[in-house]
């Protein structure tokens, strides 16, 4: 089977973000903290942090016990995101980068001469060498090259760090023998547990079950793709998710009523509204939430005709709060908005019996204003009390917009 996939993957990417930006932190042990807390945990630690075993999700004070010489630093999202697009313009100079996988890993597909492993090699040789040139040495990836992409992201995560791995049909399975099951893409906490309660314990196991008990643990096609995938198949990935556009928030105190949901609801809205827009996309689903103090939760949908306007979306917002649940006694404590079937606004009717028309030159001419000037030069005023308290954050997962979020 043939080289199918390659995978960057930047090496303890903010910590190493943060060592190139700030020269004194570099070949010291460094912990990202989200903010200057000692109640907060790492979300990602250095090199030679991780030596001492601190690693993303050890609270800042065992960081301490654990490395008493730690720098903590506080997470710079701007910049992390600003790299992240430096780096995928180095890996676009030398091959197509066909997905983003997260603010750290992309994915190339291997085609034509390409899959040749010598040639895949030289690829990865020639992006490594790319990025070391820009960033000095300072922030480092690992390649890794399989005959898919689950089984080339095995590799860079076998390859880390600073290096290059390829995995071959040829060495299937036994070269994942190693490994923990958790090590797989696809097997979380809970897959494991089902995996254990079907005898299977070990990555030796996992690749020798048929793929009928596979379906079965799986509970359906995924299981299947799974043992596939093992195989070096070409496996289709699965089609991707609801497109959702989402923003949450944990109240600060000061908000912590409702006249506080509402303000901050309504300033998440317009910022998803606004990336709504850059995107090119119009929705027709509006969800919120709220989760209360006693851990209880309400949720709730409205579906209203495809739009991109601020005003629209709004309206729908204000019927969506209309039906919130009086809970006078009880404090709120988290709140969001998302936005639900989504689809391109070249692919929508557009509204002849509105004057949705004109208003969509307002809201392009309110994003312009805020993108040039900064951001909530031009607000809708059910946002105000809230436009200081919904920060850009960072997710591994998601990589924000500098220009539409923060
Ligand atoms: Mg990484």
């Amino acid at each position: 089977m043939p080289l199918r996939a390659l995978i960057v993957d930047l090496d303890s990417y903010f910590a190493s973000v943060e060592q190139w930006i700030n020269p004194r932190l570099r070949g010291k042990p460094v912990a990202v903290i989200p903010m200057m807390t000692d109640s907060t945990c790492c979300i990602a630690a250095s090199k030679e942090a991780k030596k001492f075993g601190v690693k993303t999700g050890v609270g800042v004070g065992e960081a301490r016990q654990m490395c008493p010489e730690i720098n903590f630093v506080e997470s710079t999202p701007g910049e992390y995101i600003r790299i992240h697009h430096e780096v995928i313009a180095l890996v676009e100079n030398v091959m197509h980068v066909d997905e983003v996988l997260s603010i750290d890993e992309v994915r190339c597909d291997l085609k034509g001469k390409w899959r040749d492993k010598a040639t895949a090699l030289a690829l990865a040789k020639e992006i490594r060498a790319a990025i070391l040139r820009r960033y000095e040495g300072h922030i480092t990836c690992t390649t890794g090259i399989g005959p898919n992409g689950f089984l080339a992201k095995l590799a860079s995560d076998m390859g880390k760090p600073d290096g290059i791995l390829v995995l071959e049909e040829s060495e299937l399975p036994q070269r994942l023998h190693g490994l923990k099951l958790r090590d797989f893409c696809g097997i979380g906490r809970n897959m494991a547990q089902r995996l254990n309660a079907h005898c299977v314990f070990t990555v030796e196991q996992l690749c020798a079950s048929s793929r009928h008990l596979l379906h079965t643990i799986w509970g359906g096609i995924e299981g299947d793709r799974m043992w596939c995938s093992l195989r070096g198949e070409d496996v289709d990935r699965p089609p991707t998710k609801k497109r959702v556009i989402g923003h949450s928030h944990v109240l600060p105190p000061e908000l912590r009523h409702d006249q506080g949901v509402h303000s901050v609801n309504h300033r998440l809205l317009q910022k998803a509204a606004m990336r709504l827009r850059k995107m090119g996309y119009c929705a027709a689903g509006l969800q919120m939430f709220i989760k209360y103090q006693d851990h209880r939760g309400w949720s709730d949908e409205i579906i209203f005709t495809d739009t991109q306007d601020t005003l629209a979306l709004l309206s729908a917002f204000e019927q969506l709060w209309q039906r919130r649940p009086s809970r006078h006694q009880v404090v709120p404590h988290a709140t969001g908005v998302t936005l639900f079937n989504i689809r391109p606004a070249a692919q929508v009717t557009p509204s002849f019996l509105t004057s949705e028309a004109t208003r969509g030159r307002l809201c392009a001419a309110v994003d312009d204003i805020n993108i040039s000037l900064g951001k909530n030069k031009v607000f809708f005023g059910g946002a105000l009390g809230a436009l200081d308290y919904t920060p850009m954050r960072i997710a591994f997962t998601r990589i924000p917009d500098v220009e539409t979020e923060g």
